[in-house]
């Protein structure tokens, strides 16, 4: 794609994300040198945004709790940043040994501006001077991802999987025509590869099914990165570090119909669960106005995402009103759960974390009502229960106990992908 950085430095602007199986070891790291190095020879202008090495993120948040369970935000910023460092500094030295000239930028180098919200602070801005200037000069520029700086040069991370959103705002920021995100799957699939055994690879997936993807559960693209491409209509191509095959090109609907002779939607784009969340139920709230917006206004007071909400009828004036969060952040709600019930003035606040989602996602899953019987059917038949039930134009998810949450991805699968699912007419 012709864009102004290509036109004023000459080449293509290429921007690659490697994730932290692709960056894992020394030999990984040489073979993104490698990968790096050939799309430089091709005649590209190079960035390379990359993640930590393998589980180090895991194990530096591990460290943190054997000292406090409580540690200040702002010190587990300090401490979760340097893991993207040590890769960069690595892959700039790989690509120098492999003959190419390369510079490795920390996120604040980089130019990336964020907001003060440590541990999950959002981009404000992406100064892309500096890079252009370096890959001006022939360098390829090796970028740590998941990290920026607030105004005050305060050091914040992006939430965890964040280094697909610094990849894909870099590339929006320097107006790099490609943005490809390289990880250890070779696309976006119907399900987790990890759950179902032969799930369908994606050739496309628009960035509204993409986005309802991520959100609901599917790791393989941090929720952020899609909004942002959507944003800027910036294509992203989802293809394995490990070798060379096609991948998921995630676009507009328009794009794909040009690139992929897509004339229609598909009822259903793929199934996404998870695991890591908690249910809160505040039970026997007064059926009244202005309960709901007490209760989320004081949750969102403390800077915690709610990821579904479900609120049940009682009779004689009461309501019960349900909702998730992710298990790493209960901690924090379980502090003032109490006072929640008193300000609102219910009875009091249940919790269950044994909870996962399941969810089918996909332009037709409101269009077509079968989908949602066959997905409650397929449930019923394994056994599973259904606790709590939403749906938008995009997605049906169900509520279901944790310990179910593989078998119910398998039997959707088999379901709605197996037995034939209505198959995308092509135009060829
Ligand atoms: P990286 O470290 O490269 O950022 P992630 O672990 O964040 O990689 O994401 C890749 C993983 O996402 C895959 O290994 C796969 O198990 C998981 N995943 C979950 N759902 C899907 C899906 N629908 N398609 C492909 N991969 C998925
Ligand atoms: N290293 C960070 C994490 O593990 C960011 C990322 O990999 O995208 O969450
Ligand atoms: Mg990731």
């Amino acid at each position: 794609m012709k864009t102004a950085a290509s036109e004023s430095l000459g080449r293509p602007v290429l921007v690659q994300k490697y994730g932290g199986s692709s960056v894992a070891t020394a030999e990984h790291i040489k073979n993104v040198a490698r990968r790096v190095v050939a799309r430089h020879r091709e005649g590209k202008a190079v960035v390379v945004v990359v993640s930590a090495m393998g589980k180090t993120t895991d194990s530096l948040i591990n460290l943190s709790r054997e000292i406090t369970f409580h540690p200040e935000r702002r010190e587990m910023d300090m401490l979760l940043h340097a893991g993207e460092i040590i890769s960069t500094a690595l892959v700039a030295m790989a690509v120098a040994a492999e003959g190419v000239p390369s510079v490795s930028f920390t996120g604040q180098q980089a130019g990336m501006l964020t907001d003060a919200s440590h541990t999950q602070a959002r981009i404000l801005a992406v100064d892309g001077a500096r890079v252009t200037e370096e890959l001006r000069s022939g360098k390829v520029v090796v970028i740590a991802g998941f990290q920026g700086v607030t105004e005050q040069l305060e050091v914040t991370t992006l939430g965890r999987g964040g280094s697909d959103t610094s990849a894909v705002a870099i590339a929006v920021g320097i107006g790099a025509g490609e943005c490809e995100i390289l990880t250890d799957v070779d696309g976006d699939y119907t399900a987790d590869p990890r759950v179902v055994e032969k799930p369908l690879k994606m050739p496309w997936c628009s960035y509204d099914e993409m986005l309802e993807l991520a959100i609901l559960g599917a790791k393989v693209l941090h929720s952020r990165s899609v909004e942002i491409a959507r944003r800027f209509d910036v294509p992203i191509l989802v293809a394995t570090s490990f070798r060379d095959a096609p991948g998921t090109v995630i676009c507009s609907p328009e794009r794909a119909r040009k690139e992929f002779g897509a004339m229609e939607e598909v009822s259903v784009r793929g199934i996404a669960h998870q695991k890591n969340v908690t249910k809160v139920s505040l039970v026997g709230v007064p059926d009244q106005p202005g309960t709901a917006a007490k209760i989320f206004a004081g949750i969102g007071k403390h800077e915690v995402n709610i990821n579904l909400i479900v609120q049940a009828e009682h009779h004689g004036g009461k309501n019960d009103i349900s909702f998730l969060v992710e298990s790493s952040a209960f901690l924090r709600v379980s502090r003032f759960l109490d006072e929640l019930v008193a300000l609102v003035g219910g009875e009091r606040a249940v919790v269950d974390e044994n909870v996962a989602t399941v969810s089918l996602v996909g332009e037709g899953v409101q269009r077509e009502p079968g989908i949602a019987a066959r997905m409650f059917t397929a449930l019923a038949r394994e056994g599973i229960n259904i606790d709590l039930i939403s749906t938008s134009n995009l997605m049906i998810t169900c509520v279901i106990p944790k310990d179910r949450a593989e078998d119910a991805v398998r039997a959707l699968h088999r379901e709605l992908f197996e037995k034939g699912v209505v198959q995308e007419p092509r135009l060829d």
